[in-house]
């Protein structure tokens, strides 16, 4: 079988205590290759590795910078099938999802920042008969780049590609549960001529590999997207390090309906906001509120349609949704409908693991849930899921809904349908989340800042707000 390996100093290399841990394929249920159970030895490397790399690249004009991630754009776009496959494989995802949605969004995110750097410009402030100042950004050093499970390459490249594009070298570490993808991109790094010891991947666990690069006192910032709770562990760990940190959590977004929407147009929209991925995308709206006078026509048509979604293998043309990501979010997900039923809400539609033919009859597939008659403050409606399921739930008045949908820790998107404008600024004003779409849903332009309010996060990636934080400003006054 075979055995991923860490990609360090521009090469390839086992871990140093040569231990190993399973990696399973979630659509069968088996271990289809072994991934580096990396240590603190294997960060130290990496960070020396980065350390030498960086006066290197740091140093190297803007232009020659951006030429080499454009090349690891499209060295990622050249290999494009093995990439969606592998993405698929390691994930569970639909094949089609991965070649619409993850592997082009990875293409895409390095050929953003690869161009974007070559605009970035800071500041001056003239202070008249004074003297000037002007603003320089340095990029920090060596940064640390964690990122979970769900969108394994593009949340990866999300947070790398900035971080290269403003001339620092990286240690990074994708999920355990989904490393594939991110051990192919060392053959595109090094194909691409990046010089050694820029891009470091390690593989491992969170509370070892993942922990020790967090501690590392050389690794100067941790961009981090994954858990909440995970996030308040890393934060813990970094402040008295004073690292700059960029924290990108959980959600439990609201997805608010109103009868004024265009019916058709929202149906087929909440469909993939609340199924699209297994329902496993941080913005997935995940608590459905809808206006008491549809409320019934609404639940009648989206059940049906959720009835009719197929959920197959991923390599299944037809397949809509494929497995859920591992056995333990399988049990998780199903302990929460489980936990809905005792809190009163009626299961309308799924709640169960699907058994498919051989070879896939281990793998985690389950029916995709709706599930009504909560109330807006019980735990399934407060607590994140992160999976095929979503609670609808009726409203009176904008004040009624905008309580219930803000009434969770979390605060990372909204979705909200109305074809009356001025209510659309009125909510979104009040909605309390990072990301509002109205009348949309998942429209991503990659210059706009992405990230969540309250227990959903600290700080923003995307465009100028990615390169801010890859980088420090220095101010320098000259007196006149
Ligand atoms: P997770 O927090 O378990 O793991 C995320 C990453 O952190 C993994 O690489 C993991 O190995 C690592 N990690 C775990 N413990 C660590 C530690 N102590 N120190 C350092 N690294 C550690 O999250 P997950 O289960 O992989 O992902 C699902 C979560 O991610 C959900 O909560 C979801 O909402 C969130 N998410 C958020 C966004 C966003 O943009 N806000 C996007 C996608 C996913």
């Amino acid at each position: 079988m075979e055995k991923l390996q860490n990609f360090i100093n521009g090469e390839y290399c086992d871990p140093i205590q040569g231990q190993y841990i399973d990696n399973y394929e979630p659509a069968t249920g088996k271990v289809y290759s072994f991934i580096p159970n990396s240590g603190t030895e294997d960060v130290q490397k990496a960070v020396d590795a980065a350390e030498k790399a960086f006066p290197i690249w740091s140093k190297m004009s803007i232009e020659e910078r951006s030429k080499i991630l454009v090349k690891l754009s499209e060295g990622i776009e050249a290999r494009m099938d093995e990439f969606v496959q592998a993405e698929s494989r390691d994930n569970g995802k639909p094949v089609s999802l991965a070649g619409h949605v993850d592997i082009p969004r990875a293409v895409s995110n390095f050929h953003f920042f690869a161009t974007a750097i070559l605009h970035f410009a800071s500041e001056s402030h003239n202070m008249e008969g004074l003297g000037i100042n002007y603003t320089v950004r340095k990029p920090i050093g060596i940064v640390g780049c964690i990122s979970p499970w769900n969108l394994p390459l593009y949340l990866f490249s999300w947070k790398i590609a900035p971080a290269l594009a403003a001339g620092n070298c990286i240690v990074a570490k994708p999920s355990e549960v989904t490393p594939y993808t991110a051990y192919l991109l060392g053959k595109v790094a090094q194909e691409a001529g990046m010089p050694p010891g820029v891009l470091n991947i390690l593989h491992g666990e969170g509370g070892s590999v993942g922990d020790a690069i967090v501690k590392h006192p050389k690794v100067k910032a941790i961009s981090f997207t994954g858990g909440t709770k995970t996030g308040e562990y890393i934060a813990r760990t970094a402040a008295p390090m004073f690292k700059k940190l960029s924290l990108e959590l959980g959600g439990k977004n609201p997805n608010i309906i109103f009868a004024d929407c265009d019916f058709k147009e929202m149906l087929s929209t909440t469909l993939r906001s609340s199924f699209a991925n297994q329902g496993q995308i941080c913005l997935c709206g995940s608590r459905i509120f809808v206006e008491r006078s549809i409320y019934n026509k609404f639940k009648e048509e989206f059940v049906k349609r959720v009835e009719a979604t197929v959920v197959s293998n991923p390599q299944d043309p037809a397949a809509k949704m494929g497995a859920v990501v591992s056995k333990p979010h399988m049990e998780k997900v199903l302990s929460y409908v489980e936990l809905a039923k005792e809190e009163g809400g009626t299961v309308l539609t799924g709640g169960v693991q699907v058994k498919l033919d051989e070879p896939y009859d281990e793998g985690y597939y389950i029916r995709p849930t709706v599930i009504e008659g909560l109330a807006y403050d019980c735990r399934s409606n407060q607590e994140e899921i992160f999976g095929p399921v979503v609670t609808i739930t009726p409203f009176d008045t904008e004040e009624e809904v905008l309580m219930m949908a803000n009434s969770t820790e979390y605060g990372l998107s909204s979705t909200l349908w109305t074809s009356d404008l001025k209510r659309a600024h009125r909510m979104a004003d009040q909605l309390q989340a990072g990301i509002v779409w109205i009348n949309a849903w998942l429209v991503r332009d990659l210059r706009t800042p992405f990230g969540g309010v309250k227990a959903s996060g600290v700080g923003r990636e995307g465009g100028w707000e990615a390169l801010r934080f890859f980088t420090e400003p220095k101010n320098v006054f000259i007196k006149y």
